[in-house]
């Protein structure tokens, strides 16, 4: 007898028959005599449209509204799951983040999980019985209902597979694993076998949508074996495991890509100690996250800083740097330019010299010019015009014959 953990995303539970499809393949596995807890998400759109829905009301909601707003998509298909599945004949009950035991810090909307005491989960489990768990939800250290931030179920699941020893946590996705690349982009995407939970981390916070980039963190600070695979087919999928497991490394194991951020240049800033110190605590202050920054050499006592950061955040930003320009001496900011972000993953690139070299390689090849690079230790981005985002990711991904 084993103890897995199945998540399911809003695709997968996005109307009755969805749901029905999901309790059979619970019921299968439960039937099989394993122990089966599951983590579901919000039906379809439910959450974007809660969210509409507020701001129909509110450009601003309360943060604490909007938690209970938004935990509100989640309960809904923990119980219509339970009950397809007690339909199907067994027996199964639905919990709330709270009841299960999930203990979050205070910070609406992107709270941290601290602590889980699932001791109804396993009753239930130890009952024989299916347990769900409403994803993307917890309760904080004030009693007030929380939320993980979006995708959050993930972050559920892993951090329930932790707390629960659970041998495996399956992420089922309308997707059949972890490509090399988006297949929509890259016809000829090759499914992932396995990932090391690093690569998959720099994969997920780099754009590849499959899974919550806090989530991965949370598998591999616990060490849990995560399989993301298909809720429609019951082929394997892409297992998320240590490095070591791996023993066939590629150097490279993918090419994600990020349409979601803008480039700002503050020109002509005077390059004295302090300056870049004075502009991102402003942004800080405003809680908008920066991405990658760039400060040219100096020319004369002045020097351009160029950074990116998400479109969204761009209404808020703009009457900041605009005083921050004026305030620090700068000649002023350039408009914000739409901007695209492709970035190639491979642990490989630790001991393999000149991966670097290729990549800028095969931009230029497509005369894609590059307008900033960051790296860590196992990841190379280029910021790119957004227009040539997509030629951009092909162009990476055939130049290290990632395609199957
Ligand atoms: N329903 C939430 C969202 O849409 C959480 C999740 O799907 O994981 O972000
Ligand atoms: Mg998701």
């Amino acid at each position: 007898m084993a103890l897995y953990v199945q998540k399911f995303g809003g695709t997968s539970v996005g109307s009755a028959e969805r749901i029905k499809n999901v309790a059979r393949r619970v019921v299968e596995t439960a039937e099989a005599g394993h122990q089966v807890c599951v983590v579901v998400s919000a039906m379809g759109k439910t959450t974007d449209e809660l969210i509409d829905l507020a701001h129909e009301l509110s450009p601003d909601p309360s943060r604490r509204e909007m938690d209970m707003l938004l935990t509100a998509g989640e309960r809904i298909s923990m119980a219509l799951l339970s009950i397809a599945i007690i339909e199907l004949g067994h027996d199964a009950v639905s919990f709330t983040g709270s009841q299960a035991g999930i203990l979050t810090d205070t910070v609406h909307g992107k709270a941290r999980i601290l602590e889980i005491t699932p001791t109804r989960v396993v009753e239930a489990l130890n009952d024989g019985k299916v347990a769900i768990v409403a994803g993307f939800q917890g309760v904080s250290t004030k009693k007030d209902v929380t939320t993980l931030g979006r995708g959050g179920s993930d972050a559920t699941a892993v951090a329930l597979a932790a707390a629960l020893k659970a041998d495996v946590c399956e992420v089922y996705t309308d997707v059949d694993g972890v490509y090399t690349s988006d297949p929509r982009i890259v016809p000829n995407a090759r499914k992932l076998a396995k990932i090391s939970f690093e690569e998959m981390l720099e994969l997920a916070s780099t754009g590849a949508g499959v899974m919550m980039s806090r989530s991965v963190e949370l598998g591999r600070n616990d060490g849990v074996r995560i399989h993301v695979r298909s809720s429609l087919k019951s082929t394997e999928g892409t297992w998320i495991v240590s490095e070591e497991e791996i023993v066939e490394k590629p150097i490279i194991a993918g090419v994600s890509h990020d349409a979601s951020e803008s480039k700002i240049t503050l020109s002509r800033v005077p390059d004295q100690p302090g300056i870049a110190a004075r502009v991102f605590r402003a942004l800080a202050d405003a809680e908008i996250n920066v991405d990658m920054i760039v400060q040219n050499s100096s020319q004369d006592g002045k020097t351009d800083i160029s950074f990116t950061m998400p479109d969204i955040e761009m209404v808020k930003a703009d009457p900041i740097l605009d005083a921050l320009s004026a305030e620090i001496g700068a000649e002023g900011v350039r408009s914000a330019e739409p901007v695209g972000k492709v970035s190639l993953v491979g642990a490989g690139m630790r001991t393999h010299p000149g991966v670097a070299a290729d990549m800028f390689d095969a931009l230029s090849a497509a005369g894609i010019n590059i307008a900033i690079i960051s790296t860590s230790p196992i990841r190379i981005s280029c910021v790119v015009a957004r227009e040539q985002l997509h030629d951009a990711v092909r162009a990476v991904h055939d130049k290290f014959q990632l395609g199957g």
